[in-house]
């Protein structure tokens, strides 16, 4: 078998790329496909946090590269989803302990016997961003809708279509907030891909769900009641190849909508 290898990256950092990575990990893995989650940043909120693994790891991505243990040893099971794993960021500063060529030995190993393996990226476009994309085929470019990320987004797209293995490239917009896009102080949706000119794969709302999720260590997708745990499902159907609609978050809701139709009203009368 052939396993799908997609990178989680953006540019810039704390656009939620580590969320994105967890939450669409653990939605194929609920889906029944068998997953590897691939922390290659060392950062405040790593992948193994947002998943409540942080005490079960013994090796990491570093001990496999300089053969202190099997790759199957450095795998960390998740505590719900026996079909997913992760495969943990050491807690090393120097950041070129893994390279390239030593990342893709690794994904390709894994792509024998796993149906994804998504590898979670650090900021940036140095080696580290490198390193992330050398095993990858496919990627999800995250921005947030503002005008930094965006450009930021831009120079990353730009590499990846310069890299000849990456097949696709999707755009994830996260952190929408209809309530500033109706008042004219955020980027739309519309906007972000219209000035990217990149397919949409997801638009997450700003859910402060989110921030409790992480902390409990508990991906969203598990509230079956959260906006954006819907939305991060929807992705991960999207990512299989069903064709589903993206919720209308940009559409005015409660006050607001209340507001658009008095308006609509009004102007009808006159
Ligand atoms: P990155 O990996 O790109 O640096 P993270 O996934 O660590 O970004 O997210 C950065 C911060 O933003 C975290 O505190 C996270 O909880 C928060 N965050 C991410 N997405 C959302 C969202 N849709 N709504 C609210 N908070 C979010
Ligand atoms: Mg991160």
């Amino acid at each position: 078998m052939t396993g799908r290898v997609i990178v989680i990256t953006s540019g810039k950092g704390g656009v939620g790329k580590t969320t994105t990575s967890a939450n669409i990990g653990t939605a194929l893995a609920k889906n029944g496909a068998n997953v590897v989650l691939i922390d290659t940043d060392i950062g405040l909120r790593n992948l193994d946090l947002l998943l409540g693994l942080e005490n079960r790891i013994v090796y990491t991505l570093v001990d496999v590269v300089e053969e202190r243990c099997k790759l199957k040893q450095a795998l960390v099971k998740d505590k719900k989803n026996p079909n997913l794993c992760l495969l943990a960021a050491a807690q090393t500063r120097d950041k070129s302990a893994v390279t390239a060529e030593q990342l893709k030995k690794i994904t390709d190993q894994l792509k024998e016997e796993y149906d994804f393996i998504i590898v979670d990226c650090p900021a940036g476009i140095e080696e580290g961003f490198k390193t992330a994309i050398s095993g990858a085929t496919e990627a999800i470019v995250v921005t947030t809708p503002e005008m930094s990320a965006v450009r930021d987004a831009d120079r990353i797209i730009g590499l990846l279509e310069a890299k000849e293995e990456i097949k696709s490239y999707k755009l994830l917009v996260n952190r929408v907030r209809p309530s500033m896009v109706q008042a004219n102080d955020m980027m739309s949706v519309e906007d972000v891909v219209d000035i990217l000119s990149c397919d949409l794969i997801g638009i997450i709302p700003e859910d402060t769900g989110i921030i409790t999720s992480t902390n409990r260590g508990e991906p969203i997708v598990n509230d079956e009641n959260s906006q954006a745990g819907k939305a991060y499902i929807n992705v991960a159907r999207r990512i299989n190849g069903e064709e589903v609609p993206f919720m209308n978050i940009d559409e005015p809701k409660g006050f607001a909508a209340f507001i658009a139709k008095v308006k609509k009203f009004f102007k009808a009368k006159d």
